[in-house]
């Protein structure tokens, strides 16, 4: 596998200010370790299970982002050294990673994640209950959390306008909360996977999560 090139090559296609996130789920140390070489450091995986061995034996200045779904109860694992958690769904979550947070006295950067696929199988917070959310008064109470921003996966279809549609949309949501919302942490809007993030940047994308295009099919 030409890890150096392929990390290239998808680093050449997205525009300034967008960062990559290189998914390594079900990749080897020793893969991973080529990208490390070539000098990337942000790396995402969607297990708890599976980073937390990564997360030991590889290079410590490695920023894990931890994508896929996460469990409450794993939310203590990964808190002392997460960089970034992509897929909080739930009020519940945001508790967790809370209290966990403060008991260290670590503050955990999150993004939300908002339900824009047609399938029924994606996690994530409708728009309604992100409003409800925003505007509910458990956020201040949430002193270890910072929410940076949105995150979001498009159907897995090759339907290019709907996948399209639905990252605007994601988009748009972004812009309301980073206008209305005064916060200035709040600009991270993260879709883009290898199959689709050439129309997520165009869309307005400013972190892709990219695994197979870099480290070859799973
Ligand atoms: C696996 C995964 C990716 C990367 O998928 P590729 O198609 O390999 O680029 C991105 N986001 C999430 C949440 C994932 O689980």
């Amino acid at each position: 596998m030409r890890v150096k090139e392929n990390l290239e090559a998808v680093k050449k296609k997205l525009p300034a200010g967008c960062t990559l996130v290189a998914v390594t789920k079900t990749h080897s140390p020793e893969t991973i370790i080529e990208a490390y070489n070539a000098g990337h450091r942000i790396f995402g995986e969607n297990k708890v299970q599976e980073l937390l061995p990564k997360y030991e034996q590889l290079p410590k200045d490695i920023q894990w982002h931890l994508i896929g779904h996460l469990q409450s109860n794993k939310v203590k694992y990964i808190v002392p050294f997460v960089s970034l958690i992509h897929g909080v769904d739930s009020e519940k979550l945001l508790e967790e990673i809370q209290k966990q947070a403060s008991r260290i006295n670590r503050t955990v950067e999150c993004l939300l994640q908002v339900h824009i696929a047609r399938e029924e199988s994606k996690f994530g917070f409708s728009e309604t209950e992100i409003e409800n959310l925003i505007d509910s008064r458990a956020l201040p109470t949430l002193t270890h959390v910072r929410i940076r921003g949105l995150m979001g996966m498009a159907t897995f279809t090759d339907n290019h306008e709907q996948v399209q549609g639905e990252f605007r949309t994601l988009k748009n949501l972004f812009d309301k909360f980073h206008q209305t919302w005064h916060d200035d942490q709040f600009t991270v809007l993260s879709m883009g996977m290898s199959g689709d993030y050439h129309i997520a940047i165009r869309e307005g994308s400013n972190m892709v999560r990219i695994g197979s295009a870099i480290f070859g099919a799973r």
